[in-house]
């Protein structure tokens, strides 16, 4: 595969060894294109699952739903898997599928070139250089933290860290803990969290709907008829496929299901908690939907456990100079309300940056132009896939590509069925690269915002992730269901790509 000069020649060239990359690696090798690497910048694969370690991670997805069509798993332990099996599913992914040999750990994208004149990609890492004919970004949208504005946070006398940095060494058990943010992450971690600590405060900016989420193991028979009768698997897979795109009738905000999905989560807090006081605080102001739903039958009991202590503000500030602060900092934080919370620990379950991949600053395509630049107003892409100025390139679970009502990985199989159908077109073309036209891009990009402007993501009366904060456009999500993405996604034409050629021969 070497050059000779020290730089590696794949056809294709995988960023990132998380679900995406991996289902993407399994495909090509499954076709026999064997020309590929997946460069990883950690030492470990498994992306989302690699890096949330919090006490009580699990998915909220069905994992019968939520793990590849092509390697159903018989051996789910329980209907929410925990992180660390579904970690254990995709090593044994990677291991058995044989995509061990095209690896390449603790390996960063330190920059990509697009060349005209060969058209190819010379990718530098940080332990060497690739060209490819094709680059696929597959670093996820959840994988950067976020940190929120904290005054003096870097003054705060105690340890803190982001959920998805979790730190282990550092007993729990007796500290007084705050936890910041009341989000997917921070609804799994709170019971485990009030199991240990002393004293349990929660910072809520805003008040999420949560409805219940009915885990439960698999019994043993359950598992053996799954591992004997494949067929079984499949029809479990279907029927939570279909019961999910059911949901999305309340994202369209279509009566009555909005108002039977809404009247559901208040009728699981009023059963939940009795003190009217503390239900007024955990009552949305804005309409269900508009953020993730969360699932959870635990959080609001723990919620209520003599230690645990709802702060219905945000964490505004560390205490400066107010008689608390010893030479190692101060235990005070501040909430937005003026009340003080004197705490050994901050969690920070405030999500991710998710609208401003920082990989885009690390991107160049026709004339150079920086992936960032051409995203500056926002990301957008073609089939939420290709980008105008970037050939041969193609951003898997990227812009517009990511669902709030059913599995994601339902959503990266389409998207690798297309890139390998674009592979395809290119080798039967004659052309040596795809760029796909500004117009394509607009277009699509249009019939995202007519899609997206009557559903909960817009009307909602919500700030969430899905939505450009510098826009307010849905720039994550695909705001319809999984299944018309894939619909959309099914025919791969060239005709919404120029073909390049290369210039430079021989
Ligand atoms: P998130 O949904 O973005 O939630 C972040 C939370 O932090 C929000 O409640 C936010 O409040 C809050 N926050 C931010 N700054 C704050 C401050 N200064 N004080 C108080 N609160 C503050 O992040 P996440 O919970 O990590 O989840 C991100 C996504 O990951 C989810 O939407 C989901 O797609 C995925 N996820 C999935 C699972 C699963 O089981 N499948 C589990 C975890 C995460 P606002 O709401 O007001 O912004």
């Amino acid at each position: 595969m070497s050059d000779g000069a020290g730089m590696t020649a794949v056809d294709v060239l995988i960023v990132g060894a998380g679900f995406a990359g991996i289902g993407m690696g399994i495909q090509l090798a499954r076709r026999g294109r064997e020309s590929f690497v997946i460069i990883e910048q950690a030492e470990d694969v498994g992306g989302t699952w690699r890096d949330n370690r919090y006490p009580g991670v699990s998915c909220d997805i069905p994992s019968h739903l939520y793990s590849f069509s092509f390697r159903p798993n018989p051996h789910w332990s329980r209907v929410f898997a925990e992180g660390r099996e579904i970690h254990a599913y995709l090593r044994a992914c990677v291991a058995e599928e044989g995509l061990e040999d095209h690896l390449r750990l603790n390996c960063a994208l330190s920059e990509a070139q697009w060349s005209d004149d060969d058209a190819r990609w010379l990718v530098r890492t940080t332990r060497g250089d690739f060209s490819a004919a094709s680059l696929v970004i597959a670093t996820g949208r959840l994988s950067e933290p976020k940190i929120p504005l904290i005054k003096n946070l870097d003054r705060f006398g105690g340890r803190w860290w982001h959920s998805a940095r979790w730190n282990a060494k550092v007993s729990l058990v007796g500290k007084r803990v705050g936890l910041i943010g009341t989000g997917a992450s921070a609804i799994q971690i709170l019971p485990r969290l009030a199991a240990e600590a002393s004293e349990v405060v929660v910072f809520q900016r805003s008040a999420p709907y949560v409805l219940p989420r009915g885990d439960r193991e698999y019994s043993r028979e359950e598992m053996e008829r799954f591992a004997a009768d494949p067929g079984t698997v499949t029809a479990l897979r279907d029927e939570l496929f279909a019961e999910a795109e059911r949901g999305l009738g309340a994202r369209q905000r279509r009566h009555p299901d909005i108002d039977l999905l809404r009247q559901r989560a208040l009728d699981h807090l009023t059963a939940s908690v009795p003190d009217p006081g503390l239900r007024a605080r955990l009552t949305p102001d804005y309409e269900i939907g508009c953020k993730r739903i969360l699932f959870s039958d635990d959080y609001y009991a723990a919620l209520q456990r003599g230690h645990v202590r709802l702060e219905p503000t945000p964490l505004a500030r560390i205490a400066d100079g107010s008689g608390n602060v010893g030479a190692s900092g101060s235990r005070t934080a501040i909430a937005a309300g003026g009340s003080s919370h004197e705490l050994d620990v901050l969690v920070l379950a405030t999500g991710f940056n998710s609208t401003r991949p920082s990989i885009a600053g690390h991107i160049r395509g026709r004339r150079s132009r920086l992936l960032g630049e051409e995203w500056s107003n926002g990301m957008a892409a073609h089939a939420s896939t290709t980008v105008h100025g970037f050939p041969n390139m193609y951003v898997l679970d990227g812009p517009n590509a990511a669902l709030g009502h059913n599995s994601a990985i339902y959503m990266i199989e389409t998207q690798v069925g297309y890139v390998l159908s674009a592979l395809d077109h290119l080798a039967t073309s004659g052309a040596d690269a795809l760029d796909v036209t500004a117009e394509a891009v607009h277009s699509y990009m249009r019939d995202i915002d007519t899609m997206a402007r009557d559903t909960v993501w817009v009307q909602g009366g919500c700030t969430s992730w899905y939505r450009d904060e510098r826009t307010g456009r849905v720039t994550l999500l695909w705001p319809d269901s999984a299944t018309s993405f894939r619909d959309r996604l099914a025919t791969f034409t060239g005709v919404s790509y120029e073909h390049l050629h290369q210039r430079r021969h021989g």
